[in-house]
C-alpha cells in the first residue's frame, strides 16, 4: 500500500496551489459579494489543462486521472469552493457524461473544446419536482422526423447561464420508468432553450446555479447521448465520478477552514496567551486535522480505484458522505475558534461556513449517500 503521491502529482499540487494563491485568493470576496462568475479565471484554467484533467490526450485532455483531478479540485477549493464547483460540474458531470456515453463523433466534437475551456459544460438532472428521486424526472423528449423536441424545466444547474454545452436528462418513454430516461446534448443558442432564474445562494456565490427552460426545443437526432433509455443508468455512472469531486471539494474547503483557524489561534491572545495554548482549542484543531486526514484517505482511495478501472459506487458515496460532513464540522469549528471574528467577512472562516454546506446536499444528499452505501453493503 503506497500513500505517497508521485513527483509529478506533487508538482501538479504545487502549481495549482500557486495558481490559486496568486490568481484566485485576491478576488475571492469580491466575486462572492458580487455573485460574479470568474470567467477569466475559468478560461485560464482551461489553458492550463485543468478543465480536462481526466480526459485522454487524443481528445484534447491532459491525459491524467482521478487522483490528479482530486488534487486540482482540492487545491482550488482550499482557496475558493466556487471555483472548485465550477470545475467539478464542468468536468465530472457535463463533459464526463459525453466522454462516458458519447459516440466517437460526439466525443471528437465536444471533448477537446470542453477540455481546453473554449466551451464551458453543465449537467441538468435535477428538476423542481425531482431531486433525490431523480428517476421521477418529468421533462420530456419526443422524437420527431429529424429532431428530438424537449419540453420541461431543470433546476439548480451549475454553470447553466455560462455553459456552451449542456447534458440534460429527459423522459423518452413514460411507461419504462428509469429505463425510459435518455440523455441529450444541448448547445447554447438552440432555439427553444434558455437559462432562466439565477439562484441567489447562501454560499458558493461566485458559482452559477441556473434554471433551464425548454419550450419546444428541437435538438438534432445525433445529439441523443448514449442509448435511448440509458440516460438514468449513465447518469448514475457519471455520479460515481462526480461524488469523488464533491469529496475533493469538501476536502479542500475543510483544509482551508482548518488552516485559517490554526493561523488565527496562534495570533489571537486572550488571558495573556495565544488561544492555541488552551487545550479546548487544541482539541478542536486536533479533531479537525484527524478527520481531514481520514476524509483524504477515503477520497484518494476512491479516486485511485477509479483510475484502476474499478467500480466505485460504494467508495465514491463513502468518500462524499464522510468528507462533506467533516467539512461542515471543520467550517463550524473554524468559526468557533475565530470567536466574533469568525462571524465577520474580514476573515475567511465565515465563507467556508457558508460554502461548505452545499457538499452535504449536491450530487445526492447525505441521506441519499447512506441509502446508496446501505444498498451496496446489503446486497453482498
Ligand atoms: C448549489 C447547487 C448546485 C447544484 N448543481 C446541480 C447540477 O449541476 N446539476 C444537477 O442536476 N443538480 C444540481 N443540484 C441539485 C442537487 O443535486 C439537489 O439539490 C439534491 O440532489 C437534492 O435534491 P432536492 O434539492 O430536490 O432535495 P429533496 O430531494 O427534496 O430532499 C429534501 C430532503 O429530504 C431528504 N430525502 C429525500 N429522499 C429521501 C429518502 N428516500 N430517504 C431519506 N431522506 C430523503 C433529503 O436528504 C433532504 O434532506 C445543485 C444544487 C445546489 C443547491
Amino acid at each position: 500500500m503506497d500513500f505517497q503521491l508521485s513527483d509529478e502529482q506533487q508538482q501538479l499540487r504545487r502549481s495549482v496551489h500557486e495558481f490559486a494563491e496568486r490568481e484566485i485568493l485576491p478576488n475571492v470576496m469580491k466575486w462572492d459579494e458580487a455573485g460574479e462568475f470568474p470567467m477569466q479565471t475559468v478560461k485560464e484554467l482551461g489553458r492550463l489543462g485543468l478543465l480536462g484533467v481526466v480526459f485522454p490526450a487524443e481528445y484534447g485532455g491532459s491525459g491524467m486521472g482521478y487522483v490528479e483531478y482530486v488534487i486540482a479540485i482540492e487545491e482550488l477549493s482550499r482557496v475558493d469552493g466556487s471555483v472548485g464547483i465550477i470545475v467539478a460540474a464542468h468536468t465530472s458531470l457535463g463533459s464526463n457524461h459525453i466522454f462516458l456515453a458519447g459516440n466517437e463523433a460526439q466525443k471528437r466534437k465536444y471533448i477537446p473544446k470542453l477540455a481546453s475551456g473554449e466551451f464551458i459544460g453543465a449537467w441538468g438532472l435535477t428538476e423542481p419536482g425531482s431531486g433525490s428521486d431523480a428517476g421521477s424526472a418529468r421533462m420530456t423528449a419526443v422524437r420527431k422526423k429529424d429532431c428530438w423536441v424537449l419540453n420541461g424545466t431543470k433546476t439548480f444547474c451549475t454553470n447553466g447561464h455560462y455553459a456552451d454545452v449542456l447534458v440534460v436528462i429527459a423522459v423518452t418513454d413514460r411507461t419504462a420508468h428509469t429505463h425510459g430516461l435518455s440523455a441529450f446534448i444541448v448547445e447554447k443558442g438552440t432555439q427553444g432553450f434558455r437559462a432562466g432564474k439565477k439562484e441567489n445562494k447562501l454560499g458558493l456565490r461566485a458559482s452559477d446555479t441556473a434554471e433551464l427552460i425548454f419550450e419546444d426545443c428541437c435538438v438534432p437526432t445525433e445529439n441523443l447521448l448514449g442509448k435511448e433509455g440509458d440516460g438514468f443508468i449513465d447518469a448514475m455512472r457519471v455520479l460515481d465520478g462526480g461524488r469523488i469531486s464533491i469529496a475533493a471539494l469538501s476536502l479542500g474547503m475543510a483544509e482551508g477552514a482548518h488552516e485559517a483557524a490554526l493561523k488565527y489561534s496562534k495570533q489571537r491572545e486572550q488571558f495573556g496567551r495565544a488561544i492555541s495554548d488552551f487545550q479546548a482549542i487544541q482539541w478542536k484543531l486536533a479533531d479537525m486535522a484527524t478527520e481531514i486526514e481520514a476524509a483524504r484517505l477515503l477520497t484518494y482511495r476512491a479516486a485511485s480505484m477509479k483510475d484502476a478501472g474499478l467500480k466505485t459506487t460504494l467508495e465514491s458515496s463513502m468518500a462524499k458522505l464522510y468528507a462533506s460532513e467533516v467539512a461542515v464540522r471543520c467550517a463550524n469549528e473554524g468559526v468557533q475558534i475565530h470567536g466574533g471574528y469568525g462571524f465577520i467577512k474580514d476573515y475567511p472562516a465565515e465563507k467556508f461556513y457558508r460554502d461548505v454546506k452545499l457538499c452535504t446536499i449536491g450530487e445526492g444528499t447525505s441521506e441519499i449517500q447512506r441509502l446508496v452505501i446501505a444498498r451496496q453493503i446489503l446486497k453482498d
